[in-house]
């Protein structure tokens, strides 16, 4: 059991994301303090949606600079906060070379670097990290080990290397080093540990400049990608919005412990198309039919996959099993097809995919 006390500042790191933005904001309206971190305050773009929502609401918000690389950058944000919500990391899938230093790199050592301020700062009460599905299987074909193909709590992801699925390597690698830490703290149980493990996360943002892969997954229905087919591909998704209270829940719920799975439904590429069509009619190219696996491994290389990870995701559904975060946080799950057609209307909205008359 861990009691936060409200009037004392929250921090939160990678503030200027698209799933921080939502977490923010639910804290702002709730009449909190955010010490909110971000690698560039003076990208006034970046902020400029999160000061907005600060001046139309009871809490304040401080921004304050750190980068996951500067050791002891977080230092000055934490002083005085009772909860941490480490959110940053990268969440990229393609367009970058050494995926080590991309993704593995900032993620892992980001986590050591902010845990490091957590052992420097006694006000800390609790840490709740960012993590993902990711970190509880590796690749769709996984599910073949796990009762009914369904994963838990229990389940770490024990096959993604730098090499191969390297954003989902990156996620496991944070968030066990994150555990080991906690074990391992100075003051035993000074500070307690809840993990948020979201699906693929859809929905609108409140800003136009983050690169998160959620944003770029969406604009591959828009812009020609899948016109052709899709391949039988699911994914666990979640509405942003549930992400965010999860992360509020995981934080401020006395009893919350351990980790959460954070998971709306499971839809496959198709199925999200077949939302997208009913919604929007037939004139994006939404996937309408499959892509034959064998087809589609012969040129994943041109979309950017490799014919391993078709090989090993193509064609097994996978489920996630959500249970505890509604018994524990009391999450009601929103429509996620409803959360991908609002986010299809914003990118068309932003300029982010082009409109069709
Ligand atoms: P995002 O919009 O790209 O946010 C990532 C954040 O990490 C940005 O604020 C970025 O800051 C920050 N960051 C990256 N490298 C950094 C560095 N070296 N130093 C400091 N900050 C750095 O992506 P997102 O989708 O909101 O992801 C947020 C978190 O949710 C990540 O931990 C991600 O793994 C996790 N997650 C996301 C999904 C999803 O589907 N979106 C699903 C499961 C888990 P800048 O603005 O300065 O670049």
């Amino acid at each position: 059991m861990t009691t936060i006390n409200p009037k004392a500042p929250i921090m939160i790191t990678g503030a200027s994301g698209y799933v921080a933005g939502w977490i923010v904001k639910n804290l702002l309206e709730a009449g909190h303090t955010v010490h909110a971190t971000v690698r560039d305050p003076a990208k006034t773009k970046s902020v400029a949606h999160l000061q907005k929502i600060a001046d139309n609401s009871t809490g304040t918000l401080k921004l304050f600079k750190a980068d996951l690389l500067d050791q002891g950058a977080f230092d000055e944000a934490m002083a005085g906060c009772e909860l941490v919500l480490h959110t940053a990391s990268p969440f990229i899938i393609s367009g970058f070379k050494d995926a080590y230093e991309a993704l593995v790199r900032p993620a892992l050592e980001g986590t050591r670097n902010v845990f490091a301020s957590v052992e420097r700062t006694p006000s800390v009460k609790r840490v709740v990290l960012t993590s993902s599905v990711a970190a509880t299987y590796g690749d769709n074909i996984d599910s073949l080990k796990v009762p009914n193909g369904i994963f838990n709590e229990s389940h770490w992801n024990t096959s993604s290397t730098v090499d191969h699925q390297p954003y989902y390597y990156s996620k496991t690698v944070a968030e066990r080093e994150a555990w080991k830490l906690h074990a391992e703290q100075s003051v035993p149980n000074r500070w307690d540990l809840v993990c948020v493990n979201p699906g693929l996360v859809v929905g609108p943002a409140l800003t136009t400049n983050s690169i998160s892969a959620s944003i770029t997954t969406l604009q591959q229905f828009g812009d020609g990608t899948m016109r052709f087919g899709a391949p039988h591909l699911w994914n666990g998704l979640v509405d942003v919005r549930d992400v965010a209270d999860a992360h509020v829940r995981a934080g401020l719920t006395p009893e919350a412990n351990g980790r959460y799975i954070i998971c709306g439904d499971t839809l496959s590429l198709l199925q999200m198309g077949s939302a997208l069509r009913q919604h929007f009619g037939s004139k994006y190219p939404f996937p309408l039919v499959p892509a034959p696996k064998l087809a589609f491994w012969a040129i994943a290389p041109l979309f950017g996959m490799t014919r391993d990870y078709v090989s090993r995701n193509v064609g097994y559904k996978i489920g996630f099993d959500n249970s505890r975060s509604q018994r524990d946080l009391k999450i009601e799950y929103r429509d996620v097809r409803g959360a991908i057609c609002e986010h299809f209307q914003q990118l068309l909205d932003d300029g982010l995919i082009k409109k069709k008359a």
